[in-house]
């Protein structure tokens, strides 16, 4: 069967980077709150058509040759003026699951065509980065598998369970253990709101604590947004889930934030999907970025915030 193609999803540092994929779906597609993957059948594609493609795009960037023979299996020439022809995402929904071996070989093939690339990225879920050893890891960044992301989503176990993460904190914080070992630079989202109303202090004190244990170069805070089609939506329909309001989701950032203890991380709110976008280094920055929400928080005025029909996914 033919090896379809995945939707391009990404991390906003990934603009400038080009698609690969290794997959398509997600290996644990049981995530309430997740419209993109969640029970989407996890594929693998075939290791000799990724190394095509590779062939294929070597050509193009070193040759300025479109090999018309490869019609279809490249991605998208005209859309992707942004690469910058150093960075790579693999995708899918987590391409750490793709074979060890494989991804060796594809990693090398990257290297061998494209000895210019700086960067090659993935999402990557904790169970993927469980089931390699550090020495594993190091030899993929070796091969410049240089960034992981992952989702922390909550630091609260009680909270991973109902949204079926498939993995508890203990366990989050053992990969991101094992990534930082390895030398691997890891950056973690956790989304505001998870938990709603009612869980909503204790979701954002968790999720500072076991964000800071995990204690990545890079954080990033999403907030919840409501998928038709997804159980957490059927869930918030049917009243039993009680979203929290936009500034209540300040209310979560600024307490992460207050709470955090990090040796040296870069975090931010800047996915669009968020109602108020913050940066900076913490533990470095920390006051300015508290006072910044705090400014908001006192204010109280709806427009300072992106407006809904602006938020994204
Ligand atoms: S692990 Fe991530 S990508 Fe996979 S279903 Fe859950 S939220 Fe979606």
């Amino acid at each position: 069967m033919q090896f379809e193609r995945p939707e391009i999803i990404r991390p906003p540092s990934e603009l400038r980077s080009y698609f690969l994929p290794l997959t398509s779906g997600c290996s644990n597609n049981t995530c309430t709150f997740c419209n993109y993957y969640f029970k989407s059948k996890l594929k693998i594609r075939d290791a000799d058509e990724v190394k095509k493609e590779i062939d294929a795009l070597a050509l193009y960037k070193n040759y300025g040759i479109y090999s018309s023979s490869l019609g279809g299996l490249v991605f998208d020439w005209e859309g992707k003026p942004y690469w910058d022809e150093k960075r790579i995402f693999l995708q899918d929904g987590d391409a750490l699951v793709y074979p060890y071996p494989k991804l060796k070989e594809v990693l090398r093939h990257l290297n061998e065509k494209l000895p210019n690339l700086e960067r090659i990225a993935a999402y990557a879920t904790p169970q993927d980065i469980l089931r390699r050893s550090v020495d594993e890891l190091k030899t993929l960044k070796e091969l410049k598998l240089e960034i992981l992301y992952t989702g922390l989503e909550s630091g609260s176990d009680q909270v991973l369970q109902k949204v079926q993460k498939g993995v508890n904190t203990s366990q989050m914080i053992e990969a991101a253990r094992k990534v930082k070992k390895s030398g691997i630079t890891f950056s973690v989202t956790v989304i505001l709101g998870l938990d709603g109303i009612e869980g909503s202090e204790e979701h954002a004190k968790a999720t500072a604590r076991v964000l800071s244990e995990m204690d990545p170069e890079y954080g990033a805070a999403l907030t919840l947004t409501l998928v038709p089609g997804t159980p957490m939506y059927q869930d918030w329909k049917e009243g039993n889930f009680h979203p929290i309001s936009p500034f209540q989701s300040l209310e979560e950032l600024k307490l992460i934030i207050k709470d955090s203890n990090f040796t040296d991380c870069f975090f931010s709110s800047m996915h669009a999907s968020n109602y108020w976008a913050i940066r900076g280094k913490l533990p470095q920055e920390k006051e300015r970025m508290i006072s910044e929400l705090e400014e908001i928080l006192t204010r109280r005025d709806p427009s300072l915030l992106r407006p809904e029909y602006l938020r994204g996914l």
